[in-house]
């Protein structure tokens, strides 16, 4: 894969390349919350989407830039074992706008400065990604609305 993302708006169609995707991406209205993004062909499972895009900042500064965020967006990563976090609305891809469920179709990995994306199960062309946010800076204090059978009703 060459990490070509097709985006498909109206009756045009952009193909740009981006070096952080392994598998065209198309981002789009998500049925859960704001933009989504969706599978741009299908995708077998534990298959690296790719890198998140963005700036590795320190915790300290990702606190101050959180409050200016808007709510239910995961624009910020904060890292388990270092006081840093990747700020993912700057020099960003479609990956920032994988939306949380909790039933979700890929897996977020932080380690070594980097967010990667993998499935966990096959994923059809079209289908929107989505993945478990965990502990978020939201504090399980936002509605969730995932939809998802196994909902826990707070993200
Ligand atoms: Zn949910």
């Amino acid at each position: 894969m060459d990490g070509t993302v097709i985006i498909p708006y109206r009756s045009f169609i952009f193909v740009f390349m981006d070096k952080n995707l392994r598998y065209p991406l198309i981002t789009g209205k998500s049925r859960i919350a704001g933009k989504g993004a969706f599978a741009g062909q299908p995708i077998a499972a534990r298959k690296k989407l790719g890198n998140m895009g963005g700036e590795i900042i320190s915790y300290k500064e990702a606190q101050k830039r959180v409050k200016k965020q808007p709510g239910n967006v995961l624009f910020m990563v904060e890292f388990d074992n270092e006081d840093i976090a990747l700020d993912a609305s700057i020099n960003s891809n479609a990956l920032r706008y994988i939306n949380h469920s909790c039933d979700p179709n890929t897996y977020m990995r932080r380690a070594y400065r980097k967010v990667e994306f993998y499935t966990l199960r096959p994923v059809r062309k079209g289908e929107e990604l989505t993945c478990d946010y965990g502990e978020t800076h939201h504090d399980g204090k936002l509605p969730c609305r995932c939809g998802a059978g196994n909902c826990r009703g707070f993200i």
